[in-house]
């Protein structure tokens, strides 16, 4: 019996926020980003996906909208 360290991993991706790889043996998705690790059930790494896309999209919207806010705030100013 093989222990867990000694599992083989396939990297999924790595960028400068971290690395993600993947354990097939455990079906268990690990996730490192800086002095963090997540340790994830393979199949909720889609829905952890869908909830950094979804939070990734509602900031670029909020300061999109903020910005808006500012330049009409700016621009009413000007008489
Ligand atoms: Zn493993």
């Amino acid at each position: 019996m093989k222990l867990k360290n000694e599992h083989s991993r396939k990297l999924l991706s790595r960028n400068a926020s971290g690395r993600i790889e993947f354990c097939e043996e455990c079906n268990v998705v690990e996730l490192e980003i800086g002095a963090f690790s997540i340790r994830l059930h393979a199949q909720d790494l889609a829905i952890l996906n869908h909830l950094i896309r979804e939070a990734d999209f509602n900031l670029n919207f909020h300061q999109l909208e903020k910005a808006k806010t500012e330049a009409s705030v700016a621009s009413s100013g000007m008489h």
